[in-house]
């Protein structure tokens, strides 16, 4: 899923590189790398290794005038993450240099067919982008070049490289991956998300796929021009300006950004809330309620947290709109469709707007008609302009790779989405979503005593979370929650299935926690606690005061039941930040993961 950044400029390069790559990390941080161009030594420079930007910001000096530079964070797709897969990658001859976003499926035909005689350092896809760029520019002009090597490759890829050859132009490539320009007086920036921008670029273009994108410096000046893949200049896309919120980007205060964005729940609610306010209601736009009009049934697709979301969304607009809705995996969905019924809607999930497996998905049902709505955090994002419409869940920047703001933003826009569809009205949301809001608070504000809980009970390797119906969903999610960032072997199960085989898994102390907000399954879901308490696991029951009964752990306050997952899920996500702060793991980068999933 990658970061990359290139610039050229009038400021000191490796600085709006690693300045850029650090805002990236979200996207991967197997290992990271820079090149850039010293003018005193007439040479390239390239600095990379495994870990963190940190290292490079660390371990070496940079020339105050170095104003040409490319660099990358990388989440590992082709070859382990150590010091010969981490990007930039070189030609052959070292002419050309570049780093990549994405995955190139043909890249072992393309060796086959086009580079029998070239020798290969690294394990990955990338490298094999820099040397078709060599093979063809020794008959082709270097636009030719890449233009040439962009028509041969398969897959998805934002790339940027370098012609050592010439220190004022900087070649760009995107399709598929994400891929943007900023500009200022200063200089061109570019990169995998407006986040690498800021202080650096008054205002910033998104590209569309297959675009080829040149920047030169010329005098002083600078300027890009953007060309389809054959080479004929397109118009300048819209120019957005930046501004953005500096200070969503701090930890203020917080030790992590995840404690940080757990906290902010409740004013994202009331931030949704003032967002979607027409006079005293909720609500989605026409445009966007005139979409479902003969819509017999909808479908959801989204992956991860948003899957979770997305489960929640389906009981919404099957109790409170009255339309049938299903929910899919979207990699499931991209190569196993079901039989759809016409007359459907889609419904697309995803906190980037990037996910790659969504977006082929939503490529696909375009293709055969369907209507499109995509949900998301990011309003400038490829599902968001691709599909018909979107909704914004206006979470803010979420920085901790482990999703909390965005997930609880979804499920309230979900609400909102699926009230206004309702013919009936059947909530009062504006009530219901402001108590949802306190409620949030109210167990925030007791989250030492979650720590106390996660010290006490949160001993065992393994841990399962049990619930029925809108409780069963956020078992998912707090089990995902607790797995991301603790590593510990978590599920969540539908509490009438332990018996039927996860049973078997429940030995002395292993914690197994009921989630219950639900009335018409409290006694059911208790009564498969007990059968695990008799297993001696150690039980821990999250509870509204409404469903709560005896000593239940964590009780929280009573909101609308089918509003419970925006509150039930909060201590299941402080369990999880408190389980990973006691193990000292790196809380708001866990190993592994990446925050936007740009390759399917
Ligand atoms: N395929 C490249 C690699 O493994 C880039 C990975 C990505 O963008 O996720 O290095």
């Amino acid at each position: 899923m990658c970061g990359i950044v290139g610039y050229i400029g009038n400021e000191k390069a490796s600085d709006v590189i690693l300045k850029g790559l650090e805002r990236l990390e979200y996207r991967g941080y197997d290992s990271c790398g820079i090149t850039y161009y010293d003018p005193k030594q007439k040479t390239f420079i390239t600095n990379k290794d495994r870990g963190r930007v940190l290292k490079l910001l660390n371990s070496y000096k940079y020339p105050d005038d170095n104003h040409f530079a490319i660099g990358h964070t990388r989440w590992a797709t082709h070859g382990v993450a150590n010091q010969n897969n981490s990007h930039p990658h070189f030609s052959q001859s070292q002419r050309f240099v570049i780093v990549h976003n994405g995955v190139i499926d043909n890249h072992k035909e393309l060796v086959f067919k086009y580079l029998n005689n070239y020798e290969f350092v690294s394990d990955t896809d990338t490298e094999v982008i820099a040397n078709l760029v060599e093979e063809f520019s020794h008959k082709l002009s270097i636009e030719e070049a890449i233009r040439k090597t962009i028509s041969l490759l398969e897959g998805s890829f934002a790339f940027l490289i370098i012609d050592t050859e010439n220190i004022d132009t900087l070649y760009a490539v995107k399709n598929k991956s994400p891929l943007l320009i900023g500009e200022s007086k200063n200089g061109i920036v570019l990169g995998s998300d407006v986040l690498a921008f800021i202080n650096y670029a008054e205002s910033y273009y998104l590209l569309e796929d297959n675009s080829f994108i040149i920047i030169k410096r010329n005098n002083g000046d600078f300027s890009f021009k953007i060309m389809d893949t054959i080479g004929f200049e397109l118009e300048k896309p819209e120019k957005h300006k930046m501004d953005f919120v500096t200070d969503e980007i701090g930890k203020a205060g917080y030790e992590h950004y995840m404690l940080k964005e757990i906290s902010e729940q409740p004013a994202v609610i009331r931030k949704i809330m003032s967002q979607y306010m027409v006079g005293n209601e909720l609500k989605v736009s026409p445009k966007i309620t005139n979409m479902f009009e003969g819509i017999k049934k909808v479908y959801i697709l989204a992956a991860g947290t948003s899957y979770h979301a997305g489960l929640i969304g389906r009981v919404y607009f099957e109790e409170i709109a009255k339309i049938p809705a299903e929910v899919f995996i979207a990699s499931e969905f991209a190569y196993n469709e079901p039989l759809i019924e016409p007359n459907s809607l889609f419904v697309l999930i995803s906190q980037s707007g990037e996910t790659a497996d969504i977006r082929s998905c939503l490529l696909n049902v375009k293709e055969h008609g369907f209507k499109t709505l995509t949900i998301t955090n990011v309003s400038s994002s490829t599902l968001a302009r691709e599909a018909d419409n979107y909704l914004n869940i206006f979470a803010g920047t979420e920085i901790a790779v482990a999703s909390t703001k965005a997930y609880v933003g979804q499920i309230a826009v979900l609400a909102i989405l699926a009230n206004t569809l309702s013919k009936q009205h059947s909530l009062d949301l504006v009530s219901e979503m402001s108590r949802a809001a306190v409620s949030m608070e109210n167990i925030i504000d007791k989250r030492d005593y979650i720590s106390e809980v996660v010290g006490c009970s949160i001993k065992s390797h393994d841990c399962f979370y049990i619930g029925r119906g809108l409780d069963y969903f956020v078992c998912l999610e707090a089990a995902l929650k607790l797995k991301e960032i603790t590593y510990m072997n978590t599920m969540g199960i539908a509490a009438g299935e332990l018996k039927h085989g996860t049973m078997a898994l429940i030995e002395k102390d292993v914690p197994v926690i009921a989630i219950i907000s639900q009335e018409h399954i409290n006694n059911n879901t208790r009564s498969n606690l007990e059968e695990a308490k008799a297993r001696e696991a150690t039980p821990l029951i999250i509870s509204l005061e409404n469903t709560s009964k005896g000593n239940d752990d964590i009780v929280l306050m009573d909101v609308h039941r089918l509003l419970s997952p925006l509150v039930t899920v909060i201590p299941a996500q402080l369990i999880a930040y408190y389980k990973a702060v006691e193990l000292d793991y790196d809380v708001d980068k866990p190993r592994n993961l990446a925050k936007s999933a740009t390759v399917e």
